[in-house]
């Protein structure tokens, strides 16, 4: 069977990854991937993206099916335009997408049926917005309500940065279109976690517990990133918390969508936070795998994700069992200098070891150029190391962090904290 993944991160060189242990696979193209699936000889590139194309090309060598990776594809209606062809595709409608392409759209259902959240109001009148915050205090969070690549949420700590996050969004129109409308909501503490199920229209499938790392430094400090590391399975979420947010947040969710009449289908992604007393509230939904969430789950996947992929797309998930290594997984991001805010690319990447049972290096900002690697965007790479412990995981990931070397390199001593501390 061939297979196609769309997408060119760290999050679609794990799934090509899983994808291709199959015995029942015979190609994973990815559309248009990176230097770690341009390497791979289990996996072939494809420089396409534009979705029209894409169709073709998957009509063309006979694809059975197609996973899509990123959001931006995803809200832009890709599933929409395969699934007009007559194409078998896994993840949400344009629709579905809403639920991470509009934050209001998000809360506004949230409310709709009754799934805890933030209190929240919506505001494109930057006056109104500045009065609310006024009434409502600090800290408080200001959100772009549309995709802006993780930048568009500020957690204010003072009155100040919220009226300033108002104004860079409603009056500079520093976000274009993403931030002419702005979700102002109440601060919530507690620590996160992320949730990923899958769904294929009614059943849901909830993969492995994990938990991100989004400051670019040690100890949580330094701007905020795409993510700088994640860690499988989180602690936090107990057998107990589990059957509570499946309860609370997933199924009234995946229920809600189809009673709305869009039916969501593809990865369900709930970002929650947990609070002092335990209770889980959900703080945003992402319609696709979170990055670099994926890289430790799928290095703990057992179960054949062709099979899985394939019950998903047929509407049959209520047939599939997971079955995951009970080791715990570590993936440390490795990130190009300069990054957030202005990554450096074109950096010689070296010394990255060959897989092993405990260890695997998943690829992000790479790319080959006449045999050579090279740095070719922020997030580098995704060292996953597998242990019988956080601390083993980490010992595993963090040797072969140090054979790797590119100039600038930066990541995190960390990554798995959280886990060691429960
Ligand atoms: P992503 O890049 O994960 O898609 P995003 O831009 O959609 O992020 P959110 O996930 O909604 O933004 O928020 C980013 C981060 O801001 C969260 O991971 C969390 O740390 C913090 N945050 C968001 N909302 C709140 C809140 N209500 N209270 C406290 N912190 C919050």
């Amino acid at each position: 069977m061939k297979i196609l993944v769309v997408g060119s991160g760290g999050r679609e060189h794990a799934l090509a990854w899983k994808l291709a242990q199959s015995e029942r696979i015979q190609m994973v193209y990815v559309a248009p991937g990176n230097g770690g699936t341009a390497r791979d000889v289990r996996l072939l590139n494809v420089d396409i993206t534009d979705p029209h194309q894409l169709a073709d090309f998957v009509v063309a060598e006979n694809i059975a099916l197609t996973v899509v990776g990123p959001e931006a594809p995803l809200a832009a209606g890709i599933v929409n335009l395969f699934r007009a062809r007559g194409l078998k595709v896994f993840g949400p409608t344009r629709e579905a997408a809403q639920l991470e392409s509009s934050k209001d759209f998000a809360k506004a259902f949230m409310e709709r049926h009754g799934i805890p959240t933030a209190k929240y109001q919506t505001f494109s009148d930057a006056a109104q917005a500045h009065a609310y915050i006024d009434a409502n205090g600090a800290p408080i969070v200001i959100k772009a309500d549309g995709l802006a690549a993780g930048k568009g949420v500020v957690v204010a700590m003072s009155l100040e940065e919220a009226h300033a996050a108002v104004d860079t969004m409603l009056l500079d129109n520093r976000l274009g279109d993403a931030g002419a409308r702005v979700v102002i909501e109440e601060f919530l503490a507690g620590e996160e976690a992320s949730f990923i199920v899958m769904c294929d229209g009614k059943n849901i499938l909830p993969l492995a517990t994990s938990q991100d790392h989004k400051r670019l430094k040690d100890n949580d400090e330094g701007p905020n990133t795409g993510g700088m590391g994640a860690y499988s399975p989180a602690p936090i979420v107990t057998p107990a918390m589990h059957a509570r947010v499946m309860r609370e947040i997933i199924n009234p969710t995946i229920n809600g969508m189809a009673k709305d009449g869009i039916p969501f289908t593809g990865f369900l992604y709930a970002g929650l936070m947990i609070d002092a007393a335990g209770n889980p509230k959900t703080l945003e939904f992402n319609c696709r795998m979170g990055d670099p969430e994926t890289q430790p789950i799928m290095a703990r996947l057992k179960s054949d994700l062709v099979t899985i992929m394939e019950h998903a797309v047929n509407g049959t998930l209520d047939a599939v069992e997971l079955e995951w290594d009970r080791r715990t997984a570590v993936g440390v991001v490795m990130a190009a200098g300069g990054y957030p805010d202005d990554p450096r690319k074109g950096d010689v990447i070296d010394g990255i070891p060959a897989e092993t049972a405990e260890c695997v290096t998943f690829h992000a900002g790479t790319r080959l150029a006449d045999g050579q690697l090279l740095t070719s965007g922020g997030r580098v790479l995704c060292v996953v190391g597998l242990g019988d412990s956080v601390k083993m995981a980490q010992k595993q990931a963090y040797e072969t962090v140090d054979k790797i070397h590119f100039n600038g390199a930066q990541f995190r001593r960390d990554i798995g904290w959280r886990g060691l501390k429960h």
